[in-house]
């Protein structure tokens, strides 16, 4: 990138989400975006790591050939199994599709946060799993031998080709909906219901005092998912804004068409995950929570709701707001001052 010496001022009502001007990505000011750095403050002041969360009772629990049953066993590692690749897919979708193309430093530096978040979330999983001893190989290689893993991360990493391809370029407008696509996708689809029945899976777990450090592990991951998720919909309602004709009847049709097949996916995943139901989860029950909270993201972006289901699990909305609530630094001094997390 050249920069142009002695060029105007950059005008803050041209700064634009994607199509900006080169000399708008190393400007931070003037600020048109201001959400983002919102966003981008209140994402440090929720700063947590993995290591600071004692493990011993899990690894104890985990251990124990009565704590947990050969279902909740199989179920946590299914979850695991999807998680640990998905949040790699964040990661690089951040870093690889969405950054390149956002012309708003503002917005650039949430993303850079973000994806540091998306590495803090794999390295939870990875401490959860060496934690407990299980079998690595096994658990990192899901993706490619469950077919209900494998069925949502395929449909997911479709939208990755075209994005990551190093000729791609926004500017015109078949490549401008191409990229709202994307992020409809991630956002919506990716961060907004495929992490969900693994949540609800992980939140029956707390509900019955079970792997309390995983568990704790997961609430300050569905905290960091939910800002991702609020964030991509204030970047969809943005662009928007910054782009109407983008919006287009068809491509409305194209995305709640999309979010009913992700919806599908997710709820077979679930079967799958609960074969026989635990803590009174059941097939069913994770059918109508996928379906409403579906319903909830296709209303957000201004889109109608599909489904028209009821929320079943009605504490899942509830655990998902206290886990925003939470005061981390609150527990990280408990942990500190038991000196669970560095004793073993
Ligand atoms: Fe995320």
């Amino acid at each position: 990138m050249a920069i142009q010496r002695n060029a105007p001022p950059v005008d803050v009502n041209k700064r634009r989400i994607i199509n900006g001007t080169e000399a708008d990505v190393i400007q931070l000011y003037p600020m048109r975006h201001k959400f983002a750095w919102e966003y981008y403050n209140s994402a440090n002041s929720n700063h947590w790591l993995p290591t600071e969360i004692s493990m011993q009772l899990d690894i104890e629990q985990w251990k124990s050939p009565t704590a947990l049953s050969a279902d909740e066993k199989s179920a946590f590692e299914t979850v695991l199994g999807f998680f640990t690749t998905a949040d790699s897919i964040a990661a690089n979708n951040v870093v690889m599709g969405f950054y390149k193309h956002v012309t708003s430093p503002e917005i650039r530096m949430y993303l850079l946060r973000q994806a540091y978040e998306e590495a803090i979330h794999t390295h939870a999983y990875q401490y959860i799993v060496e934690s407990l001893g299980m079998n690595e190989a096994k658990i990192f290689n899901m993706y490619r031998e469950v077919d209900s893993i494998f069925n949502k991360e395929e449909f997911i990493l479709g939208f990755n080709e075209g994005i990551f391809d190093s000729s791609f370029k926004t500017g015109d407008f078949e490549a401008d909906q191409k990229f709202l696509e994307n992020w409809c996708v991630f956002s919506l689809i990716l961060e907004g219901i495929f992490f969900y029945s693994s949540f609800a899976v992980v939140l029956g777990f707390k509900r019955q005092n079970k792997l309390p450090g995983s568990v704790e592990q997961i609430e300050y991951i569905m905290r960091d998912e939910s800002m991702h998720l609020n964030f991509g919909i204030e970047i969809i309602q943005g662009l928007k804004k910054e782009n109407p004709e983008l919006w287009t009847p068809d491509f409305q049709a194209r995305i709640t068409d999309l979010v009913v097949k992700a919806t599908k996916l997710e709820y077979t995943f679930a079967q799958e995950v609960f074969p026989k139901g635990i803590f009174g989860l059941n097939a069913e029950g994770f059918k109508n929570y996928i379906e409403y909270i579906a319903d909830r993201r296709l209303e957000r972006v201004g889109l109608t709701k599909q489904f028209g289901s009821q929320n079943p699990f009605p504490w899942m909305s509830e655990a998902i707001d206290l886990s925003k609530k939470k005061n981390f630094f609150e527990t990280r001094v408990t942990e500190y001052q038991t000196g669970g997390t560095l004793s073993w």
